[in-house]
């Protein structure tokens, strides 16, 4: 039997009950009657590392928010779908999206280490869109042929999920198509499980021809606390480019002040604010919504706030257009 690595103990050792959640930070369902507790088909996930940054006691406790599920969730909401950004349609081979000229998306895998209650990813079978057993051939031919293509994303679910082993193999392969210049890697582990920041990772994700970029996506500055700052910090020193995203969530981040101490403490850490995301419109997560006129006012003193390089850029998806689209 391989022995799990550290990082893979602690994906292993995630919450995935609600009432386990709340007694961790001191509270209970009377405390929050609107938490949902039976068995949810999109299942609480969170590290515990993630837990230790939420306030004890605090029922609206921003990064409690983004994993707690709530009975507001079974809701139909009128206007809000299962597949909000019609993924399905831009899928030419198992494993590979490309909606976008010169960069194409492989979903490494559908996990992740924690489950965000905004995701679209609640209802994307992402599970079923990754090679499995067929490999990753059929992607990498599509690589290979398509010689406008520049950059290679590593998406999911959380590509960090899964292991060195696969990742570094897969890595080596495209770094060999001559005209992909670029590795990029969307995860929310280097914020949710910083550990996932080791020696062995940092080895293949600098170490080829490729330049290393990495969106992490972070919501709020609480998420930040020293174990990220160091898995930062060594990413940086290792010579990766550091972007950020955000969602904009109603009760989480909807607040100028907030997100620009977001970028300030980004910035600390040699990383740039990306994106900023308005919600995909994706059932069950109507709560996290926020109206037009309030979002641009959240934006117009953010940028009144910041210089203009630690401004996001504000952005929702569309599907069918050629990249996604900047609102204001
Ligand atoms: C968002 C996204 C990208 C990356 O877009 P950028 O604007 O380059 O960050 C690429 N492919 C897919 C399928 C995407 O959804
Ligand atoms: S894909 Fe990203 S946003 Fe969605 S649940 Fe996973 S980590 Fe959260």
């Amino acid at each position: 039997m391989t022995s799990l690595q550290h990082w893979q103990e602690l994906l292993k050792q995630g919450v995935n009950n609600t009432k386990e959640l709340l007694s961790l930070v001191n509270l209970t369902e009377h405390d929050l009657p609107t938490a949902l507790t039976s068995p949810q088909p999109f299942k609480l996930r969170v590290p515990r590392g993630f837990i230790n940054r939420m306030q004890a006691g605090n029922p609206n406790d921003p990064l409690l928010l983004q994993v707690l599920p709530l009975l507001s969730e079974l809701d139909l909401t009128p206007g809000y779908d299962t597949d909000p950004l019609a993924e399905s349609t831009t899928n030419p081979v198992p494993g590979l999206l490309q909606k976008y000229k010169s960069r194409a998306l492989l979903t490494i895998t559908g996990a992740c280490a924690i489950n965000c209650r905004y995701c679209f990813r609640r209802h994307f079978p992402y599970s079923d869109n990754n090679p499995g057993t067929a490999g990753w051939q059929l992607a990498l031919d599509y690589l290979r042929q398509h010689n406008d293509i520049k950059e290679v994303i590593f998406s999911g679910g959380d590509p960090l999920t899964a292991p060195d082993t696969i990742l570094a193999n897969l890595a080596k392969q495209i770094a060999a198509i001559p005209h992909i210049t670029t590795l990029r890697i969307h995860t929310r582990l280097p914020i949710v499980l910083p550990e996932r920041i080791n020696d062995e990772f940092l080895a293949w994700f600098s170490g080829s021809r490729l330049k290393p970029v990495m969106v992490m996506h972070c919501n709020h500055p609480q998420e930040i606390d020293a174990s990220v700052v160091n898995a930062l910090n060594r990413l940086h020193k290792a010579g990766a480019i550091l972007l950020n995203q955000t969602v904009l969530l109603k009760g989480v981040n909807d607040n100028a002040t907030i997100l620009a101490a977001l970028s300030e403490a980004l910035f600390e850490n040699h990383t740039l604010p990306y994106y900023l995301h308005l919600l995909d419109k994706v059932q069950g997560a109507a709560h996290f919504d926020l109206p037009m006129t309030e979002v641009s006012a959240i934006y117009n003193e953010l940028m009144a706030l910041l210089p203009g390089y630690l401004v996001p850029k504000l952005v929702r998806e569309i599907p069918g257009a050629a990249s996604k689209t900047t609102i204001i």
